[in-house]
């Protein structure tokens, strides 16, 4: 008779591939995964960690005979010591928590196809949308994981082990903490709202939600009472249900608790250190950013101290964008602070990444002069101010990006996005109005430069309101622009400065400052106005019940365009005022 196995999983998905990779680690020689499938939920795990697996097994039985378990496929039968079922299935009647447009463009558990070149949203934070993230990315998609509500002490070990690669590798976003609040169609494809005001909308050509599941019962596999009552067929557990007559645990610890119930002999590897005591490990530093930067500071130019224009160049993937549009940076919690402000629960943090997003900036000239083309580049370019701490906020990732030089690493997320775009810019001869706050800047300086390159001939004006002269980054660049370009106009208005009077951005258009100063007027006829940075110099409205929008105490340009018959574009409809919020 073959000897039996120490342990058979009975499905190939993240949890059992989890549960037999640790089984391994402890010592156990003969582990062998039955998947149903020609291939597992997370393709090259099995090769990396030395994993047996058969494939092509729907398991029919699970019986006992003397000491051993035995498993009875349709093809033949296994005798083990112990067996994880790590089956799931999905929940009946299952509805996503979200309002959620129905058609063709929504999958519920089903990859689109074709998956390769499409931008796909995963809604889900468990083992199972991480499964569908990693085949979605290995097809060729662009993948953004909306994984709002994820525990990641939760999510089994390998999965989460390839979701920190494909991150690395630019092959897929994550946002750890966003959930849509919203899936609506919007020009017949699938647009995310999100609840959180640093995650604006995002259009895919494909979301697929990741539905509830939970552990089947003991019946699917044919598990008999007298091989329950063995204590040594275990169910991987979910947070939804488990049948109660087995033990059970979540995907991340199964492995851990059966190997150590069912083979107390077995050497269990050591917990690792907690992130505050590897703080202390020599090399663990270079170790992490290693793992988890991907890109590398080619250019950090300081303004001055607290103001700086970057240049970041990715490992991998390529870094196309329209003007206006935003990426997100990211450096480790473990990086050293400019400033010695303390942060809570930073021992819990330490081995994360503290990520933002950046509106990407634009060189303006390149080095012959010429308007730079940047979208042949490989690199992007960012624009970013030093965040003091306060007694309300501790920030967490300027203060480190303070420290950096050429040559540094960095993480730079893969996904760049944005809807704050030239695209209702459609007549080349209408007005185009940007105004900005401090770095809310940045995209304007892209999309000033795009419309100057392709020709635009109606009047452009930049203004853009900060504390002091030497907090302009970009002064002598858009006076060059000026001269080479009759109808561009910059409009620096610092608020700080002894010898100009104090004007916000509002006071210029209530004002009509530039009618007076450059012959530009603003009529909602043929004018495009672009709002970037500071929330209360855009002033949105309420979402409020009724028709009238209500406008905040600080009155903002929205309230001041609108009482002049502009109209800010909505979700699914476009106005002609377009605005992206820092915070
Ligand atoms: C779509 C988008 C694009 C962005 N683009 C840029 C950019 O191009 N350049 C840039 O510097 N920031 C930009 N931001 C803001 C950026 O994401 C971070 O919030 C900022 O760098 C602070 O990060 P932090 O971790 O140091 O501080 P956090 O802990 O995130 O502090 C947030 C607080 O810092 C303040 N703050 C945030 N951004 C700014 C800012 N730009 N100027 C002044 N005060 C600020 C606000 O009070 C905010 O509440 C953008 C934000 C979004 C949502």
């Amino acid at each position: 008779m073959a000897e039996a196995h120490d342990l058979i999983v009975i499905g190939g998905n993240a949890g059992g591939l989890s549960a037999a990779v640790f089984a391994r680690r402890s010592g156990l020689e003969r582990v062998t995964v039955l998947e149903r499938g020609a291939t597992l939920a997370l393709p090259g795990v099995a090769g990396e960690h030395g994993l047996d697996i058969s494939y092509g097994e729907t398991v029919t039985s699970v019986d006992v005979d003397g000491d051993d378990l035995v498993v009875a496929t349709r093809r033949q039968s296994y005798r083990s010591r112990a067996v994880l079922v790590a089956l799931r299935t999905s929940i009946e009647g299952w509805q996503p928590p979200i309002p959620i447009a129905s058609g063709e463009r929504i999958h519920v558990d089903e990859i689109p196809t074709p998956a390769n070149d499409v931008d796909v949203l995963v809604v889900g934070y468990t083992d199972h949308a991480v499964e569908l993230t990693v085949r979605l990315a290995d097809l060729g998609a662009g993948v953004v994981l909306a994984a709002g509500g994820m525990n990641p002490r939760l999510l089994s070990p390998v999965g989460a082990q390839l979701l920190n690669e494909l991150e690395r590798e630019r092959r897929a976003t994550l946002l750890y903490s966003s959930r849509p609040q919203q899936i609506a169609e919007v020009d017949g494809f699938p647009m995310a709202y999100f609840n959180d005001r640093r995650t604006p909308d995002l259009q895919f050509d494909h979301v697929v939600c990741s539905s509830g599941r939970r552990a089947v019962s003991p019946e699917h596999v044919g598990a008999t009472d007298a091989a329950l009552a063995t204590g040594r067929v275990w169910f991987l557990g979910t947070d939804d249900e488990t049948p109660s007559n087995a033990p059970s645990a979540p995907g991340a610890s199964i492995g851990q608790e059966l190997v150590g119930a069912v083979f107390p002999a077995a050497v269990l590897p050591a917990p690792e250190p907690s992130a505050w005591s590897r703080h202390e490990v020599p090399g663990v530093v270079e170790e992490l950013r290693t793992r988890n930067y991907n890109a590398t500071i080619t250019a950090f130019e300081p303004t001055h101290s607290d103001l700086w224009v970057l240049r970041v160049r990715p490992d991998h993937g390529s870094v196309s964008h329209l003007p206006g549009q935003y990426a997100s940076l990211g450096l480790g919690y473990w990086e050293e602070r400019v400033d010695d402000a303390m942060e809570a629960n930073i021992d819990e943090r330490w081995e994360k990444l503290v990520r933002r997003s950046y509106s990407i900036s634009h060189r303006i000239f390149d080095e012959h002069g010429y308007l730079a083309d940047e979208s042949a580049a490989d690199e992007l370019e960012f624009y970013i101010v030093l965040v003091p701490p306060t007694p309300d906020n501790v920030p967490g990732l300027t203060p480190r990006l303070a420290l950096k030089k050429p040559g540094d690493r960095i993480y730079l997320g893969p996904k760049v996005a944005g809807r704050y775009t030239l695209a209702p810019v459609t007549d080349p001869a209408d007005t185009v109005i940007f105004l900005s706050t401090g770095t809310g800047e940045a995209p304007q300086n892209a999309m000033v430069t795009e419309l100057l390159r392709k020709g635009h001939h109606g009047p452009i004006v930049s203004a853009v309101s900060v504390r002091q002269w030497v907090d302009l980054g970009y002064l002598d660049k858009h006076r060059r622009l000026e001269q080479r370009y009759s109808n561009y106009h910059y409009f620096p208005q610092p608020t700080r400065e002894p010898d100009i009077p104090k004007r916000y951005i509002q006071d210029l258009i209530r004002d009509d400052v530039f009618a007076a100063e450059f012959g530009v007027k603003l009529d909602p006829s043929d004018t495009h106005v672009f709002l970037c940075g500071n929330p209360s110099m855009i002033g949105l409205p309420e979402e409020g019940e009724g028709d009238e929008p209500v406008y905040p105490e600080t009155v903002g340009v929205v309230q001041i365009l609108a009482e002049r018959g502009f109209t800010l574009d909505q979700r699914g409809r476009r106005g002609n005022i377009h605005y992206e919020e820092y915070w």
